[in-house]
């Protein structure tokens, strides 16, 4: 089995700033504290559980880290994310 752990690490939550929670990548019970990926209903989406910003639901885990690593980047506080 060649799973990648940490192929692409999750950027800190755009909205308060929050980093990775532990159980990165993996099944998790939401731990409501820091990013985490929720795969639990084959539409992986990443969520932040401290203030429950989530991207859109994904095929993959991949799709869904690059998602939010993409608007991790981007400054909601313009009001567009063209
Ligand atoms: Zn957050």
């Amino acid at each position: 089995m060649t799973h990648t752990q940490d192929s692409a690490p999750l950027k800190p939550c755009p909205m308060c700033g929050s980093g990775p929670a532990k159980g990165f990548g993996r099944y998790t019970n939401a731990s409501f504290s820091g990013v985490e990926v929720m795969d639990q209903t084959n539409m992986p989406y990443v969520w932040c559980g401290t203030c429950c910003l989530q991207t859109c639901t994904y095929d993959s885990i991949e799709e869904a880290i690059t998602a939010w690593n993409t608007r991790a980047t981007l400054r909601t506080d313009e009001g567009d994310e063209v």
